[in-house]
């Protein structure tokens, strides 16, 4: 018997939430004023990329600082493909969003009784919130999982969505999403739990690559899901590789945050030599994309697996104080950064693609809403501005809960040349595995990309599709959720002739202005899987 059948429909509910970050905690305190809820999230409620966050949240609220010099950064590091409209309203109503977390109690450093800014890459002006210096994530995770507690919101834990009940079937076009199928991973039961809004806020696909700063839950569940069900999927050929990771023999590629590099780090190669200023005029500060790539070329010059970030020229007890969780994480791996730089490296960060949503977070199916990492809302365009995130997700999930009151039954239009994936292929391949999988798309799929590899890595994650496993537990239903997400990407990226923002061709090295549009997928018949 399949696990369809088995589904019991256990539970109605106004709103049900896939996913306990920032933009599901934060969605779920806002839906609870107007109907029942039901979170579900596969792992502790805790387990997310948002608690990992270190930086902290941009907002445009210093002196000197606006909206509009907010969006110009924004529109510039997004190299032509943001959307400009969506973009507007992540920065105008940022400042509203930080009174909201500061309201929920969530604790911002403050100096002389101001909240601190600091200046990130590619902001004009210092603009980021932080909170317990380095551990900006961890206090909103806190803060929201405790407001959760609180105000007694049903939280499934250790429950993983599995399919999109109802949504787009074949001759069905504009049947509502009626709800979700999830399984129990630690009793093995499935259930279906049917809602009139379904919001998915189930994170980014980091986990797609062999280094990556995202924890093992950032598998593009939530993208995949969508896709199955026939909502469209956008961007997905744009990743962010944050430049510099921990690059130590055995140790997870732990995040160093931009913010070392605001507060005066300097990158060098093994020989000691400072690299970036030859590279771009912002040098250390240039755009990620930049820096990345520029490190990955003076890695492979100097024939490393690493180039060095140091902070040695900098007062010690700034570091200790402003960078805590990145202090004692590489003491604690017998490195004190105060006194010998860092080895680092680039590692996939950040899935500037998704879900394609309109400003209100809806999809292109009725009764489907998502937000946060999961969904594409076109503010990052092909490139985040750092920080944009976090704010992302709170500026959007407020949209979402708002228009299911002020308009219940609407949805995104339709884009109007949307492709499909590939028909999967069966050839001769290794065995499928995450890490096969990561290992490819690290090598193929990765920071520098061309034609004929992404050819090779398209072939292959075809091929592993033909043969993937019926999913029967979270690991393999994150494979597969994972697979999809690749095959959307690597094909997205082949299909777009150009490099642009965080996607880079060597084989088509510049932007091509016929380029400047999105590439969508839409499946035309969704199967369940
Ligand atoms: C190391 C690191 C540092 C970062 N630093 C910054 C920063 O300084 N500033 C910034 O703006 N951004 C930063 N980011 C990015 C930012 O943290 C994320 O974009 C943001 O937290 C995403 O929030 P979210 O709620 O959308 O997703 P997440 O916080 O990832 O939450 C996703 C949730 O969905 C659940 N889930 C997933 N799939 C399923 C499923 N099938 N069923 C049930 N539940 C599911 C997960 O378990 C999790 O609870 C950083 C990211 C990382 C990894």
């Amino acid at each position: 018997m399949d696990r369809r059948s088995r589904a019991a429909v256990t539970g109605s509910y106004d709103y049900i939430i896939v996913g306990s970050g920032i933009a599901g905690l934060y969605a779920a305190h806002l839906a609870r004023e107007h109907g029942s809820v039901l979170v579900l999230t596969k792992g502790s409620i805790d387990d997310c990329n948002t608690r990992w966050a270190q930086g902290g949240i941009a907002a445009p609220i210093g002196p000197g600082d606006s909206p509009e010099s907010h969006l110009l950064d924004t529109i510039e590091a997004g190299a032509g493909l943001v959307d400009e409209d969506a973009a507007r309203i992540l920065t105008s109503e940022a400042g509203a969003r930080i009174r909201d977390l500061v309201r929920l109690g969530v604790p911002f450093d403050t100096l002389h009784g101001e909240i601190a800014l600091a200046r990130e890459g590619a902001h004009s002006v210092p603009r980021v919130l932080h909170a317990g210096g380095d551990s900006t994530g961890a206090h909103i995770e806190l803060t929201l999982s405790s407001i959760a507690r609180q105000e007694g919101i049903t939280v499934l834990e250790h429950t993983i969505a599995t399919e999109i009940v109802g949504g787009r079937r074949k001759k069905e076009v504009g049947r509502r999403v009626e709800g979700i199928r999830a399984l129990n991973t630690q009793t093995g039961e499935t259930t279906e739990y049917s809602s009139r809004f379904l919001a998915l806020a189930t994170g980014g696909a980091g986990q797609m690559y062999r280094y990556s700063t995202n924890p093992d839950v950032a598998t593009g569940d939530g993208i995949a899901l969508a896709y199955r069900a026939g909502a469209e999927v956008t961007d997905m050929e744009f990743v962010q590789f944050h430049p510099t990771a921990l690059r130590m023999p055995g140790v997870q590629p732990f995040l160093i945050s931009e913010a070392i590099r605001g507060e005066g780090g300097i990158l060098r190669d093994v020989n000691g030599v400072r690299f970036m200023p030859d590279i771009d005029e912002r040098a250390e500060l240039a755009p990620r994309d930049v820096v990345a790539r520029a490190i990955r070329e003076r890695m492979h010059a100097t024939a490393s697996d690493h180039v060095l970030l140091d902070v040695t020229h900098l007062d010690a007890g700034v570091v200790m104080t402003r960078f805590p969780q990145i202090y004692r994480f590489c003491l604690d791996h017998s490195l004190d950064i105060t006194r010998e730089p860092i080895p680092v490296s680039p590692a996939a960060h950040y899935t500037m693609g998704g879900i394609r949503t309109n400003p209100w977070g809806e999809t292109t199916l009725r009764g489907l809403y998502a937000c946060g990492e999961c969904a594409c809302t076109g503010v990052h365009g092909a490139n985040r501005l750092a920080s944009n995130s976090l704010l992302e997700t709170v500026v959007f999930a407020r949209r979402v809960i708002d228009r299911t009151r002020s308009s219940p039954d609407s949805a995104a239009p339709d884009s109007p040349e949307p492709r499909e994936l590939s028909e999967p292929h069966p050839t001769e391949t290794p065995a499928l595995t995450r890490e096969a999988v990561q290992s490819l798309m690290w090598n193929e799929v990765g920071i520098v990309r061309h034609g004929e590899s992404l050819r090779h890595a398209v072939a292959a994650l075809s091929a592993w599709q033909a043969a993937l496993p019926s999913v029967s537990d979270r690991p393999s239903q994150e494979l597969a959720d994972l697979l999809t997400c690749s095959r959307l990407v690597a094909e997205a990226a082949l299909h777009r002739e150009e490099s642009r923002g965080a996607h880079f061709r060597t084989d088509f090295p510049e932007p091509r202005e016929e380029w400047r549009r999105h590439v969508v997928f839409r499946k035309a018949a969704p199967a369940t899987r």
